[in-house]
C-alpha cells in the first residue's frame, strides 16, 4: 500500500562486488518525497554504483531497494522475492529518471525531438500532447528558443539541460543525477546547477553524485558521505560538510 508518509525510496541492506572488489558494504538508505540527497566522497568510493543500483543499472549482490514500498526488479511470490520480467522493470525504471555527467542525447533529433522521444515512443503519447509537454520542459530548463537545435549546436550547458528535460518528459518520481556537471567547462555549471535548483524547489525528489559542495550546502536536505562503500556520515548539510564527526569526511572536505 502507497501512503504518502511512505519513504519513496528504501535502500535495505545493499551490497555489490565487482569480483573480489567489494564495492557496497550493507548500505542502507532512506529517501522521502520532496528529499534531495547530495552523495558526496572520493572517486572509487562507490556513489555511482550506489545510484545505479537504485534503478537497478546494477543488480544488488544482496539487499533490496524499494521505490513507494515495491521492490526495485523484485517481485514477492509465495513468500519469496523473485527477479521481475524485464517489462515490469522497465515500467519502474521510467519512474526513476537519471543523468549522467555525459549528455547522451540523440544526435540526430533536435532539441524538441530528444524530449518528445521517449513519451512518443515508450508510453505512446499524442504527438500533439507530447510537443506541448516538450515546449513546456524547454521553457522550464530555458531553452524554448533552442528547440529547433541538434544537439551539435548547443553547448555542454544547453545539452545537459535538455537531457534533464527529457529525463522530466516521462514524469519520475525521482530524478538521480551522476555528477551532472562533471564534464562541463567551469562556466557552463552554474547554468545546470540552476535548473537543478529550480527542480529542488518545485518540490522534484532527487538523489544528486557531487563535488559540487556549495549545491550540496544550499539545496540538499540530506548529506550522504561516502568512503570505502560504507556510509561514513549522514545527516544535514549543517551537519555533514558544516561540522563534520568523523575524521574520514573531515579529510575529504579538506580536499575538495
Ligand atoms: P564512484 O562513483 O564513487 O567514483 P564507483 O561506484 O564508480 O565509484 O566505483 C566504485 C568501485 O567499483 C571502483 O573501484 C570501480 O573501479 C568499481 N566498479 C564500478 N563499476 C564497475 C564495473 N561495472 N565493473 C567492475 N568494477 C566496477
Ligand atoms: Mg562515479
Amino acid at each position: 500500500m502507497i501512503t504518502s508518509t511512505q519513504p519513496l525510496l528504501v535502500v535495505d541492506g545493499v551490497s555489490k562486488s565487482f569480483g573480489s572488489n567489494h564495492v557496497l558494504k550493507d548500505i542502507s538508505l532512506t529517501i522521502r518525497r520532496g528529499d534531495v540527497t547530495c552523495i558526496i566522497g572520493a572517486s572509487g568510493s562507490g556513489k555511482s554504483t550506489l545510484l545505479r543500483c537504485l534503478n537497478r543499472l546494477e543488480t544488488p549482490d544482496s539487499g533490496v531497494v524499494y521505490l513507494d514500498g515495491c521492490p526495485v526488479g523484485m517481485k514477492w511470490e509465495k513468500n519469496k522475492l523473485y527477479e521481475m520480467h524485464p517489462k515490469e522493470l522497465a515500467a519502474q525504471r521510467q519512474a526513476m529518471g537519471m543523468v549522467f555527467q555525459g549528455f547522451h542525447l540523440f544526435p540526430h533529433l533536435t532539441a524538441l525531438e530528444n524530449i518528445m522521444q521517449a513519451p512518443l515512443t515508450v508510453k505512446k503519447e499524442k504527438y500533439e500532447d507530447s510537443r506541448k509537454a516538450g515546449m513546456e520542459l524547454l521553457d522550464r530548463v530555458g531553452l524554448v528558443e533552442k528547440a529547433r537545435f541538434y544537439p551539435h549546436q548547443l553547448s555542454g550547458g544547453q545539452q545537459q539541460r535538455i537531457a534533464i528535460a527529457r529525463s522530466l518528459a516521462m514524469k519520475p518520481k525521482v530524478m538521480l543525477f551522476d555528477e551532472p556537471t562533471s564534464a562541463l567547462d567551469p562556466e557552463l555549471v552554474g547554468e545546470v546547477l540552476w535548473v537543478m535548483k529550480s527542480l529542488a524547489q518545485d518540490g522534484m525528489t532527487m538523489a544528486v553524485v557531487t563535488h559540487e559542495m556549495a549545491f550540496a550546502r544550499d539545496v540538499a536536505n540530506h548529506v550522504v558521505f561516502m568512503d570505502g562503500g560504507y556510509i561514513v556520515e549522514e545527516g544535514a548539510p549543517e551537519s555533514v560538510i558544516g561540522n563534520p564527526q568523523h575524521e574520514r569526511t573531515k579529510s575529504f572536505l579538506s580536499r575538495v
